[in-house]
């Protein structure tokens, strides 16, 4: 099924003409879906009735069906479930600050990689999403954002993130055609900035070396979580094939091609991967290889997960982690727990829809 997110400007235009409408159609589409993020064919009013009616069915056959909503942080943060034509569940979460509202999507159903400290990782992979499906949740949280209906403001997704559900670049075709849409201007994409547009990669080292080489200046982020293979064989377990070593070399090689600086993630585990031994390693392994420019280190304090045996670091050791670090002038940041409370944080995406929504 052919829809309107996943095509070029080029192929809408011959889309319209193969079905029998003027060329300047497309555009028009276009205007309400970029310009003004509207949806539903039924209201573009400038085109006659039974052309919205045939624009409908043709090109906007709605890809995610909404299976959950939930709120926190004074509805600043919102978590959404959708359901995808074949059943699987995917989440979005759009977080809404001040000066910017931050969308976080899922290029996946389910994950592959199976990182034990992850939500998501615990069920495995159920597929890989199409562009389309990627877009619809940008286009999605857009109208939701412009419309009104959220509290606050109006506003307009300024960063893009792929931090829900799912291996980016293990779906790297899907979220590179995704990407190409994102960041093409408005009226023929949504007209976000590259910079603005984050992808969190758990390290497949090929696909990072072809990230370097598309020429887009978009963020990199790498889920680390350990600075020896040791540990990170345990906490990630595709570190088995890339390791430490190999996935830092890729990281400052991307950060030296596209002059990006690169996130180190960094979950910080209770007795895990906290200790100041850790927070010198990290540091050594990053300066190595090139100056304080190229990077910069995120940590996460750990997100509960069901079934995890594992726990947050302290208070005491995430300040002391952090403290270490910076007294080897490592760029870092603490995140925040944004969406904890509705299961909506960094790795606690596992889309669980309440039964009675399932319609079971
Ligand atoms: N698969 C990609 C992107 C999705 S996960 C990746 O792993 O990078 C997004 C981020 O959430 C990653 O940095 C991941 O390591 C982190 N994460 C996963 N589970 C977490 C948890 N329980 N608490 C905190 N962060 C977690
Ligand atoms: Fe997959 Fe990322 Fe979760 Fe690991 S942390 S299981 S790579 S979603």
């Amino acid at each position: 099924m052919t829809h309107w997110f996943g095509l070029t400007a080029a192929q809408r235009v011959a889309e319209v003409e193969a079905a029998g409408l003027p060329a300047f159609r497309a555009g028009q589409i276009s205007r309400h879906v970029f310009e003004r993020h509207e949806l539903d064919p039924a209201d573009y009013t400038d085109l006659p009735l039974a052309m919205r009616e045939l624009v409908a069915k043709r090109w906007f056959a709605p890809p995610l069906t909404l299976a959950s909503e939930l709120t926190a942080d004074k509805g600043r943060t919102v978590k959404r479930a959708w359901r995808l034509h074949d059943g699987a569940v995917i989440e979005s979460v759009l977080m809404r600050y001040l000066r910017r509202d931050t969308l976080c999507i899922s290029s996946q159903a389910g994950c592959g990689m199976g990182c034990p400290f992850c939500a998501t990782g615990q069920g495995g992979l159920q597929r890989n999403l199409t562009d389309v499906e990627i877009l619809a949740q940008l286009a999605d949280a857009e109208a939701a954002l412009v419309s009104g209906s959220l509290p606050g403001k109006p506003g307009r997704v300024g960063n893009v993130v792929f931090m829900g559900m799912g291996e980016p670049l293990a779906n790297y075709n899907a979220v590179m055609t995704a990407i190409g849409q994102i960041i093409e201007p408005v009226p023929n994409g949504w007209g976000i900035s590259a910079r603005g547009v984050t992808i969190s990669t758990v390290g497949l080292v090929p696909a990072m070396v072809r990230l370097s080489a598309e020429g887009l200046p978009v963020t990199l982020a790498l889920s680390l979580h350990a600075p020896d293979d040791e540990l990170r064989d345990e906490l990630v377990p595709v570190n088995k094939r890339f390791k430490v070593a190999e996935v830092l070399d890729a990281a400052w090689n991307y950060a030296r091609v596209t002059k990006r600086r690169v996130s180190i993630e960094y979950a910080l585990i209770r007795d895990v991967n906290d200790q100041a031994a850790r927070a010198d390693t990290l540091a050594r392994e990053l300066r190595k290889r090139g100056d304080w420019a190229w990077v910069h280190v995120n940590v996460i304090p750990l997100n509960p997960t069901p079934g995890s045996r594992w726990t947050a670091s302290t208070a005491q050791s995430l300040t002391d982690f952090v403290a270490r670090l910076e007294r080897a002038h490592v760029p870092v940041t603490v995140r925040d727990t944004r969406g904890r409370d509705i299961d909506g944080a960094c790795g606690q995406l596992a889309a669980t829809v309440p039964p009675d929504e399932l319609g079971t």
